[in-house]
């Protein structure tokens, strides 16, 4: 893919989120848009990056630490992939985001190695509000205890829920799950007994990121929609 092309896209994107947040009554500055750009070389993801872009979302550790010492330091690393304990140790000081936590053995591990480190990491609960078998994350009903149980883990910071809802061809589908996704979040606040925002919401992805964002979305993961078809024969 030509590096103008890759401009286009992310142009174009920025539009539809834009628009999108015109749509739904909502500032522009609420959303951020981050490029997904797994399996890409560093040189895409600096193009993006003078664009202004500077988030960006990796689904391996291995990927984040080898492009991590390769680009400007000011990006801001969103872990958005299934997660294994083991690993933890080796991206809590460079990840900006680790959007999938969905374990409490995972949440445990973050802090034990965020306090070894002197960070604090953000997390999201990963949700798996559509039920898919073959999808991580929690099943709804067991987010508020779930909260209750990792809210309080020193160098870890519960910023909000994320999904990734079905792949389907026609984006509307996807609206009620992030209805729902939003729902949820509004019912944990309302349970709170601290004043601390957890109002960050990671959902949609190239095929329904503007339906997200008209739901509530705070983050829009997109990869296709800027970077192409992703190749994993290479
Ligand atoms: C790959 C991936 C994306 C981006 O998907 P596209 O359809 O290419 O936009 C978003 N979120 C997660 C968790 C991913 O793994």
């Amino acid at each position: 893919m030509s590096q103008s092309i890759l401009k286009e896209n992310y142009a174009n994107v920025l539009k539809n989120v834009h628009n999108a947040c015109e749509r739904a009554g909502r500032k522009t500055d609420d959303v951020t848009l981050i490029a997904v750009s797994k399996t890409k070389p560093v040189e895409m993801l600096q193009e993006i990056y003078d664009c202004g872009c500077r988030d960006f979302g990796e689904n391996k550790v291995q990927e984040i630490m080898d492009k991590y010492d390769k680009l400007p330091n000011d990006i801001r690393w969103h872990m958005i992939g299934h997660l294994q304990t083991n690993k933890v140790k080796y991206i809590v000081d460079k990840v900006y985001m680790i959007h999938s936590v969905d374990s409490i053995k995972l949440a445990k591990e973050i802090s034990k190695e965020a306090v070894k480190k002197n960070v604090t990491v953000k997390v999201l609960l990963e949700v798996n509000v559509a039920e898919e078998e073959t999808k991580f994350g929690l099943l709804t009903e067991e987010v508020p205890d779930f909260y209750k149980e990792v809210i309080d883990l020193p160098g870890l910071k519960v910023c909000g829920l994320m999904t990734i809802a079905p792949y389907v061809e026609n984006s509307e589908e996807n609206r009620q799950h992030f209805v729902n996704l939003k729902q949820l979040m509004v019912d944990i606040e309302s349970e709170k007994t601290d004043n601390i925002s957890v109002g960050e919401l990671s959902m949609g992805m190239t095929g329904d990121y503007e339906v997200a964002i008209e739901e509530g979305a705070t983050y829009v993961r997109v990869g296709t929609g800027i970077f192409g078809e992703r190749n994993y024969n290479i």
